[in-house]
C-alpha cells in the first residue's frame, strides 16, 4: 500500500491506495489541523491502520522547503499557524525504512490535476489556490517549480480595479493578490464569504475579484507558460467567478502571449479542479508511487 497526506492549514486529508493505483484512493480519512503534537498523532494512526506501507507523500500548507539539497527538507518554516513555525514535518510523518516524498500543498494538487485531473496529456500545468490564503503550484515540463519555500504567487502585485476602494489585509503589503481576493479579504470588504453575496451586488464584487485574479492568470502563464491553469479553493466556488477570469483574460493579454491566451476564448485554458475532492492527496499518492522500483 501507499499513503497520501496532504496538511492543509485548516485540515489534514490522509489516504491509502494499492501501489500503481494513486488515483484510486481505497480508504480516506480527514481530521483538522490541531497543534503538530496531535495532528501527527493522527496521521501515525492513520500510516498504522493501513498496514504494510511501501511509500509515503506528503503534501505540505507552508511555507515549506521542499528542496531536497537543503538541510531543512521536509519542514514547515515561517508559518503565523501558532505552533507549526519550523516543524519537521516530513522527518516526525516518515517511517523508518519507508521512502517519502515532499511538496508544497499547491504542488501536490498540480501534480494530481497534471495527472489525473484537467492536465491529463499536458506537460506544463499551475494550480491556483484562492481561499484562506492564494496559492500557486507549478509543473513545467513535468518538474516541479522551485522547493525552498518558492514561488510565492499568492503576494504578486496586482494593478487596483477602479470601483475597489478596499485597503486589503496582507500584512506584509496590504493590497497584494492574497490581501484583496483570499478568502479573509473578501469577508473583511464585504462582510459575506464570495458564494453568499447579495443578487444586486453579485457582479460588480465578482468583477473586481475576477480583475485580479485574472492579472495572476495572466502573470503566471507568461512566466511559466502553462498548458493549463487549474483555478480551485473555496473563493473559486463562487458561482460566475470562474467564467468573469476568463472573461478578464483577453483585454489584459491584448493579443499578446502564448498562443493558448491570446485567443479570445481561454476555456480551455483556465479551468475547474476535476478532481473536485482534494487533488493534492491524490499528488501525495502520485509521488509516493513515483519511488517505488
Ligand atoms: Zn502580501
Amino acid at each position: 500500500m501507499i499513503v497520501g497526506i496532504e496538511t492543509g492549514g485548516t485540515k489534514v486529508v490522509c489516504a491509502a491506495a494499492e501501489a500503481g493505483s494513486p488515483d484510486v484512493p481505497l480508504r480516506v480519512e480527514r481530521f483538522p489541523t490541531t497543534t503538530p503534537d496531535e495532528t501527527i498523532g493522527r496521521i501515525h494512526d492513520f500510516i498504522r491502520a493501513t498496514g504494510a506501507v511501501e511509500a509515503i507523500g506528503l503534501a505540505s500548507f507552508g511555507p515549506v522547503d521542499a528542496d531536497p539539497s537543503s538541510p531543512r527538507f521536509g519542514r514547515v518554516t515561517t508559518t503565523p499557524k501558532p505552533g507549526w513555525a519550523d516543524t519537521d514535518l516530513l522527518g516526525r510523518v516518515a517511517t523508518d525504512g519507508v521512502p517519502a516524498a515532499f511538496v508544497s500543498d499547491v504542488v501536490g494538487a498540480a501534480v494530481g490535476e497534471l495527472r489525473y485531473g484537467a492536465g491529463r496529456g499536458t506537460s506544463s500545468l499551475a494550480y491556483a489556490t484562492i481561499g484562506t490564503g492564494v496559492g500557486v503550484g507549478m509543473i513545467v515540463d513535468g518538474r516541479p517549480i522551485g522547493g525552498d519555500g518558492w514561488p510565492e504567487v499568492g503576494h504578486l502585485l496586482v494593478r487596483r480595479h477602479p470601483d475597489d476602494d478596499f485597503a486589503g489585509n496582507c500584512p506584509f503589503h496590504g493590497d497584494c493578490l492574497e490581501g484583496l481576493t483570499a478568502g479573509p479579504a473578501v469577508l473583511g470588504r464585504w462582510g459575506a464569504d464570495a458564494s453568499s453575496f447579495p443578487e444586486d451586488v453579485r457582479d460588480g464584487r465578482i468583477a473586481i475579484l475576477a480583475s485580479y485574479i485574472a492579472q495572476m492568470a495572466y502573470s503566471v502563464m507568461l512566466t511559466v507558460g502553462a498548458e493549463k491553469l487549474v483555478l480551485g479553493g473555496g473563493v473559486m466556488q463562487s458561482p460566475g467567478l470562474l467564467e468573469a477570469v476568463r472573461a478578464a483574460l483577453p483585454d489584459l493579454a491584448r493579443g499578446y502571449g502564448p498562443a493558448s491566451l491570446s485567443s479570445a476564448d481561454p476555456t480551455d485554458v483556465l479551468v475547474a479542479p476535476a478532481i473536485a475532492d482534494s487533488p493534492g492527496v491524490v499528488g501525495a499518492l502520485a509521488l509516493a508511487d513515483d519511488l517505488l522500483p
